[in-house]
């Protein structure tokens, strides 16, 4: 490392420490050590802990929430009883699931895109948000991240990003020592000087959306570039992470991509360790599964978050579809292992015999067709599907029967497949890429 990186990563380290300390109200080193000895201790104390931040939770919303209280009827004792929080219920009765304690100055708005279109907006508190991001930095430790060290951040949502001639935002990343590639416009240009910007000065993680990651390894493997860079990791977050996504990102940077999966509803959800194992941030939530056997059967991930007092998320579906294991991890890490997470709701399939297809197998088969650029696969019945799709010249028809051939395998043969050729497919307000959405509902 030159000496004027050196430099650079201790002035960071400085700025990020002030700024957690006087701006936020965080002591972060003492509170990172306090996390690290309870995400180590033994399952039962763990389990304690959450089981204490629980019952304080369910007390605060029954008595201060006017949506909880109808609801419960009395103080509960048994959140498996408690009937799960879904999003229509946040669009209708926002200001009912409010708590009255927290005054309204307090309350910090929040939205997520939507897959769908359909924006969502939510109330946090200043402690959720300070409890979030110490999250955050705890756990991206793991894929090798650290105050003040460089990292390329590949990030699309432009509520986190600002424009980029803003000077807030430059000074943001000259402090945090970032550099910020925006992967809304990934032009070859702009990938072409970040590369060169990060061979003067590497950096040490990268942070991106994986489908915007897998972009730019593209880009650097076509090209022939090879990166000088000694990467300590990569954090993959805010979208599925799919395995030809991971796998070219890993030839190309030569390192490890961690899966961060979280949602800006609840924070971090859970963090790939080393052995690959996405393990639950236990402090920060309570994770259940809808299904008979979550641990076999696979079924829609309820969110407990249990530090926004603001606006209590109770069994909340999220919209993800996962699957717990009972097997303890070789990292060593007690926190208990989500062993699949299947993704969306919104992007998996069902089919009429009640077979779930998930996103990753369609952006497997498709993501090498010559010709095609982009592909989107859209499940409008369990009959129908539109396969929205850009091609450039060298797109031919048995690129096309393949398509068909490869969805009618998934979902039937019998399944009606509309080709629409189209010039371009709208990202959402979220900036997150939708590859496959399903209309169909468990109950269709
Ligand atoms: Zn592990």
């Amino acid at each position: 490392m030159s000496i004027r990186s050196i430099t650079k990563k201790f002035i960071s380290k400085a700025a990020w420490r002030a700024y957690n300390t006087y701006r936020k109200g965080v002591t972060y080193g003492s509170q990172l050590s306090r996390i690290d000895a309870l995400l180590n201790a033994p399952r039962a104390a763990i389990s304690a802990f959450q089981q204490s931040q629980l019952e304080k939770l369910l007390r605060h919303a029954y008595r201060t929430t006017p949506y909880y209280r109808e609801l419960f009827k009395a103080e509960p004792s048994d959140i498996s009883q408690i009937p799960p929080l879904e999003k229509r219920h946040i669009r209708e009765q926002l200001a009912r699931l409010c708590s009255e304690a927290v005054p309204q100055q307090h309350r910090i708005k929040n939205a997520t895109g939507g897959s769908t279109g359909e924006p969502l907006t939510f109330y946090q508190d200043r402690n959720y948000w300070n409890q979030r991001n110490l999250s955050v930095y705890y756990f991206d430790q793991w894929a090798g991240w650290n105050f003040g060290e460089r990292q390329l951040i590949i990030w699309g949502a432009l509520s986190d990003m600002g424009s980029p001639r803003e000077w807030r935002h430059q000074l943001n990343n000259f402090w945090r020592n970032h550099y910020w590639l925006n992967g809304f416009h990934l032009t070859d240009l702009r990938m072409r000087t970040t590369f060169q910007q990060m061979d003067k000065s590497p950096p040490q993680t990268i942070l991106a959306y994986p489908s915007s990651l897998y972009q730019f390894a593209r880009f650097i493997f076509e090209n022939g570039l090879k990166p000088r860079w000694d990467l300590k990791g990569i954090i993959s977050s805010a979208e599925m992470l799919h395995s030809h996504h991971r796998d070219l990102a890993e030839t190309v940077f030569s390192t490890k991509v961690y899966n961060r999966y979280g949602g800006r509803e609840v924070g971090l959800i859970a963090m790939e360790c080393e052995e690959g194992r996405l393990h639950i941030n236990c402090r920060d939530l309570y994770l259940e599964i809808d299904s008979p056997d979550p641990y076999t059967e696979p079924g829609d991930i309820l969110i407990t978050q249990l530090n926004n007092y603001a606006m209590p998320f109770i069994r909340y579906r999220i919209g993800d579809i996962g699957r717990l294991s009972d097997a303890s991890c070789p990292c060593g890490s007690p926190l208990p292992v989500l062993a699949e997470l299947l993704g969306r709701s919104t992007a998996t399939f069902r089919t009429r015999t009640r077979t779930l297809i998930h996103a990753g197998y369609f952006t497997q088969q498709f993501y090498n067709v010559v010709g095609l650029e982009q592909f989107q696969l859209i499940q409008e019945t369990l009959k129908h599907c539109v396969l929205k799709v850009v091609v450039n010249t060298q797109w031919t028809e048995a690129a096309r029967r393949y398509m068909v051939q490869k969805i009618q395998e998934a979902l039937g043969a019998d399944v009606i497949v509309t080709i629409e050729f189209v010039k371009e497919i709208p990202l959402p307000t979220s900036g997150k890429r939708e590859f496959t959405i399903s209309k169909v509902t468990a109950s269709d």
